[in-house]
């Protein structure tokens, strides 16, 4: 007897052991007959044919119909339905044929049930890709919109604060002039109001600045500038901090800090001045804190080094995170300069999305943190040797002996 025919004897058996082995319930039972009453149709084809392509189709239609509860588990419905029907079919060819027909029908049929358990093996991994990198979309879309609605939150939160602010502001002012010199205490406490509300009003600025920044937002006024001169006043504004910590900063002369730069001076400064203040406020009472530089080919560096706590090589990415601040919470609000005195997180961040607005980058360099033997950080910035304005008009009111003017080119597209 030939493998078709020998097939189409054990058919009837093998369909009947297969319902009575995989569906349970009249209902599913009659639609399980039809699908195997296809299924053994092809195989069919395929004995007859000696082609196992075949029953790809119908294998495929299972894989690519398999539910969600399915492809959340982790098992290969299809795959281990078809190896059930490779059993179910070597028992019923064993009980049912002799010998020689047995392995004839044997020799055809494995070839098709091994190529189906391969087709469907890859279907089945497509199925679940495609189904996970859906689910992947889906979660990044939902990140993405959870993010915008953050920001947004962030950037109302903050201005709706800075109104009841500056009246809080305001009336502490009248309060102040309002109260007879001789009324000590209440000036002192007062001070103590308006340091409170001073720091507030940082802390919104910087909530601003952020989602300014995480917006494309923040908009900037390129003027000339002169490090030097930045340095020389960032020095003057932290001299009572540097006094009250014992701690010296040291400006050093260097190729390109006396150079006319087009930058947001303002946002130069605000940048620097984080860096100063945490430089201050990681550095042990007194410590030293040195301002260096030098010029590179289309870039002016300036390096600011101390001699802190440092910052172990894991954290010095995520510090220029948002939120990045490292340490111990309960120190937060314990002011802008006491020693390890915690942040919110917001200043570094800052002071990298301006540096890169301005087309410059920002990293630090530090062997590690440990407060005994602090091995200090040196926060390195390359900021655009940019010697043009990028408005010609600003450019004529300048000196033309300072700025070699080049009217025709515009400036890093600024
Ligand atoms: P914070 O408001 O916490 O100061 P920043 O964004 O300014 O936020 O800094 C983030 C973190 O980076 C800080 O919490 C601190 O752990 C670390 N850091 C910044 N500057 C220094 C420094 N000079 N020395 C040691 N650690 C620093």
């Amino acid at each position: 007897m030939n493998a078709q025919k020998s097939f189409i004897r054990i058919r009837p058996a093998l369909q009947k052991r297969a319902i009575n082995g995989l569906a349970s319930g009249t209902l599913v039972r009659q639609d399980f007959q039809q699908e195997l009453t296809r299924f053994f149709d092809m195989v069919e084809q395929a004995i007859d044919s000696g082609d196992p392509t075949w029953i790809d189709p119908i294998l495929y239609e299972w894989a690519s119909t398999q539910t969600e509860t399915d492809l959340e588990g982790n098992e290969r419905n299809v795959t281990a339905l078809l190896k059930q029907l490779i059993t179910f079919t070597v028992d019923t060819i064993r009980e049912n044929l002799e010998p020689d027909d047995a392995l004839d029908l044997m020799g055809v049929l494995m070839p098709v049930f091994f190529h189906g358990v391969e087709r469907v093996t890859i279907f089945e991994n497509d199925s679940r890709v495609a189904y996970i990198t859906n689910d992947l979309q889906i979660l990044q879309a939902k990140v993405e919109r959870l993010d915008r609605s953050k920001s947004n939150f962030v950037s109302v939160a903050a201005h709706e604060f800075k109104t009841p602010l500056t009246l809080v502001e305001g009336y502490t002012s009248m309060l102040s002039d309002l109260m007879p010199a001789e009324a000590e205490q209440m000036h002192l406490l007062l001070q103590g109001v308006h340091n409170g509300i001073r720091r507030l009003r940082g802390l919104v600025d910087d909530m601003i600045d952020v989602s300014l920044l995480d917006n494309n937002l923040m908009s900037f006024n390129f003027q000339p500038m002169w490090l030097n001169r930045i340095f020389n006043l960032l020095k003057a504004d932290c001299q009572s901090t540097l006094q009250a910590r014992r701690q010296t900063l040291d400006i050093r002369p260097f190729e390109g800090s006396n150079d006319l730069l087009f930058s947001d001076t303002e946002r130069i400064y605000q940048a620097l001045k984080n860096i100063i203040s945490n430089a201050i406020k990681y550095t042990p009472d007194g410590g030293q804190i040195t301002i260096d530089g030098r010029t590179l080919p289309g870039f002016v560096e300036v390096t600011v080094s101390d001699t802190g706590i440092g910052i172990a090589a894991e954290n010095q990415d995520a510090i220029f995170e948002k939120f990045g601040q490292l340490g111990n919470v309960s120190l937060h609000s314990s002011g802008k300069t006491k020693f390890k005195g915690g942040g919110p997180g917001l200043g570094l961040p800052i002071t990298k999305g301006i540096i890169e607005a301005h087309g410059g980058t920002i990293w630090v360099e530090s062997q590690d943190c440990d407060e005994v033997r602090c091995p200090g950080s040196t926060f390195h910035i390359l900021l655009p040797l940019r010697s043009q304005p990028s408005d010609p008009n600003l450019g004529r009111l300048m000196n033309a002996s300072v700025v070699p003017i080049d009217y025709t080119s515009d400036i890093n597209g600024q």
